[in-house]
């Protein structure tokens, strides 16, 4: 039996607003005490009215246009019935047949091992989140309404997925999508977003071709909030209902899971309702959106999308697929690459020794250089001091510079870090700091081979058993010359001079 894997995906994307999305109540709720964060509105009193948030739905309908979906022109809110603690009202307000957006898609150019893709979306929608049960350890379950009532966009795809592979790399583009938008943290860990998967299996033919065009009824696990967990369970549920198929017996009805992490196994938690046991119907303290007039004002101020900076980052500059991928992840270091690239470009122009028909093969080097420079080194060194790149202190233009200086030879590796870590430690310019610590690439042979000398008769038997054929004692004969010459010694060069002498 050849079994196909037919996966959706729903996720919830937190909006970070500064109010909930009915109510004045902040949205930020982290490290807040419980059931501080709310007001009679959210809180469902008798009585109160609902006030949507201007900048959720605004936000909403940039994403949709992100998505390069179809807003709807007269949208509304609707009430989704059900009892249960973590909603004080018995409803929800949630959008049901006339969602902020339909027909999206994203295009997905980078998953690993596999084609570009294009991922059909069916709907997106604004709604308010729920309140969060909290299982004591003593066994009773708790309620905290600060997370209730803050505003969610709501994203569904059809069911294209047929790898946890594919599944994973739509997450990470929504993530970077609402990053580049601005309009959510996108942390999975946090709880900003959180998936739901859909998953069926369908009988194919040798060729990949499903034997029948209907799906069968589909399992959702519920609220996956890592890329570990959404790829675990999805390797779960396809193995459970891959034993279901084989045994003759393919589940028959829809049904909700919950993933547990703990025992890495998908949990049945109830049989699935239907959108009819919802009793959707149109909420009546809510005037209808007209999306038409936002949509319209928004358009022309969307950003720069992923998709595009990639193609950009690739076509205008050269980088590698796999530099490009850690470049994009953060927005603030596109910015700082593209200000360093644009003063590197505008040095190589410049540059007397370099004619029209060699700039292309330099162009490459030096960018080379510079994601080597930036994404190893410069990163390596954030890290060691927890240090963010938007608050570090060192300019693009002073990269740029230090950069062009490697480039042009003028410092050497292991000087080179020692530059570049006083530059982001004080900010100053590279030519400053070289100054200060007498930092100046050697390379003249003369100067070399008489540090060399030195070294030997500092170090008589080491140079000695070179001399025998030990030749790993190469490393350290130049290690002891980096040594003199404080790290500004051409280290390819000294090992000539290192050869030049002992033969
Ligand atoms: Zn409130
Ligand atoms: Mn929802």
């Amino acid at each position: 039996m050849n079994l196909q894997p037919v996966i959706g995906l729903e996720t919830h994307v937190q909006l970070k607003t500064k109010t909930k999305m009915f109510c004045g109540c902040s949205a930020h709720s982290e490290n807040v005490a419980p059931n501080t964060n709310v007001c009679p509105v959210c809180m469902g009193h008798p009585g109160t009215l609902p006030l949507p948030n201007e900048q959720a739905i605004r936000w909403a309908v940039l994403l949709g246009l992100a998505l390069n979906g179809q807003i709807t022109p007269h949208s509304k809110f609707d009430r989704k019935n059900y009892f249960y603690p973590d909603l004080p009202k018995a409803y929800q307000i949630s959008q049901f047949d006339l969602p902020i957006m339909t027909e999206g898609e994203v295009e997905l150019d980078d998953i690993p091992g596999e084609e570009p893709r294009i991922i059909r979306l069916e709907r997106m929608h604004l709604e308010e989140d729920a309140a969060k049960n909290i299982h004591g350890e003593d066994g009773k379950t708790y309620v905290d309404y600060n997370r209730g009532g803050t505003p969610l966009c709501e994203i569904v795809t059809a069911p294209v997925f047929e790898t946890a592979a594919q599944a994973k790399a739509y997450v990470h583009e929504l993530r970077l999508l609402v990053r580049t938008l601005g309009i959510s943290d996108g942390d999975l860990e946090r709880g900003h977003m959180r998936c739901d998967v859909n998953i069926s299996l369908r009988e194919v033919d040798e060729n990949g071709v499903p034997l029948s065009p209907m799906l069968s009824p589909k399992t959702e696990i519920k609220n996956i909030n890592s890329f570990r967990h959404i790829e675990r369970a999805i390797a779960y549920e396809v193995k459970r209902q891959t034993e279901l198929w084989e045994a003759g017996t393919p589940p028959d009805k829809t049904f909700t899971r919950g993933w547990n992490d703990a025992k890495q196994v998908t949990e049945e938690q109830r049989a699935k309702e239907d959108s009819a046991d919802y009793r959707y119907f149109p909420e009546p303290d809510v005037p209808p959106l007209e999306l038409a007039s936002i949509a319209k004002e928004i358009k022309p101020r969307m950003p720069e999308l992923p998709a595009a900076k990639r193609a950009r980052l690739k076509n205008e500059y050269g980088f590698k697929a796999e530099d490009i991928r850690m470049i994009v992840e953060d927005p603030a270091l596109v910015d700082f690459t593209e200000k360093a690239m644009s003063e590197l470009g505008a040095w190589l122009q410049a540059k007397p020794d370099v004619s029209p028909d060699q700039m292309p093969e330099a162009r490459a080097k030096l960018t080379k250089t510079f994601s080597g420079w930036l994404l190893s080194k410069l990163m390596g060194l954030l890290e060691e001091r927890k240090i963010d790149i938007r608050t570090m202190k060192l300019s693009p233009e002073n990269f740029a510079e230090f950069v062009s200086l490697i480039a042009d030879n003028k410092l050497t590796g292991p000087k080179g870090l020692e530059v570049l870590a006083k530059m982001l430690d004080s900010g100053a310019d590279p030519s400053h700091v070289m100054e200060e610590l007498g930092a100046n690439r050697m390379d003249d042979m003369t100067a070399l081979e008489a540090i060399v000398k030195t070294v030997i008769e500092e170090n008589p038997k080491e140079a000695d058993r070179y001399k025998a054929g030990e030749t790993k004692l190469m490393q350290f004969l130049v290690g002891q010359v980096m040594k003199i010459s404080k790290g500004n010694a051409d280290p390819s060069k000294t090992a000539q001079a290192i050869k030049n002498i002992l033969g």
